[in-house]
């Protein structure tokens, strides 16, 4: 909470104004903070079923777990790049799907806030913003730009970025060991009302070792954390 600043409440107002279907209100989290010392049991309480929400120039964390979706943006400034720990991991899981005669491909990685920017308008010009919304995301909201996602494919490059992708016995192999290589389906089936996306087979997002606990709960990163 210390590093807490303009941008929180500015993010906190468009919350209120634009976004109704978030549950968490800004007004819990300032409230929250703002009453530090009350250890009665009801707030120990309370306090223990409110996430840990916290903003660190520009950039949300929750429980410590970066996150990024409709309702929290990255700033254009945020340009980290594919990192480290995340090309360990997918090297790693392709290479031991390779031992299982699987052939992964990896398919997009890192992405600037300008380059998504430079897509969603080339969309929006194409289509329409409302169509455009309903498949990219807007600069600053796709999780690519954090360097913790990447699209993953198979060798059989028809399923590339489809749902069908989903059928391959590359991603049956995925979807129930991303988590040992700290990664998770990040826009699972039946969850887009939840992420704001279709079911993307494809789409893997690095936490950690947190992956297994996520994994095992079945649900959607924003259930997880309690934001949804
Ligand atoms: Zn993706």
């Amino acid at each position: 909470m210390k590093t807490m600043g303009t941008g929180f409440f500015i993010l906190a107002v468009f919350f209120l104004t634009a976004c109704g279907t978030v549950t968490l209100s800004g007004e819990e989290t300032q409230d929250h903070a703002a009453h530090p010392k009350d250890y009665s049991v009801a707030a120990i309480d309370d306090m223990a079923a409110l996430p840990d929400i916290e903003m660190v120039d520009g950039v949300t964390y929750v429980d410590d777990i970066l996150v990024v979706n409709e309702a929290f943006s990255l700033p254009a400034s945020y340009n980290p790049g594919l990192q480290p720990e995340v090309v360990e991991a997918y090297q790693q899981m392709f290479q031991d799907g390779s031992e299982e005669g699987l052939d992964f491909v990896l398919v997009s990685d890192f992405r600037t806030y300008q380059y998504q920017e430079q897509l969603y308008n080339s969309y929006v010009a194409r289509d329409g913003r409302e169509a455009a919304d309903e498949y990219s995301a807007r600069p600053g909201h796709s999780e690519h730009q954090t360097g913790l996602a990447i699209d993953v494919g198979s060798a059989d490059s028809a399923t590339t970025l489809s749902v069908e992708f989903g059928d391959t016995p590359e991603f049956e192999w995925m979807e129930s060991a991303a988590h040992e290589y700290g990664f998770i389906i990040r826009y699972p089936e039946g969850k887009a009302e939840i992420t704001g996306y279709q079911y993307e087979p494809w789409h893997l997002r690095y936490v950690g070792e947190e992956a297994a606990a996520i994994y095992e709960s079945g649900l959607s990163l924003e259930e997880y954390l309690g934001i949804d």
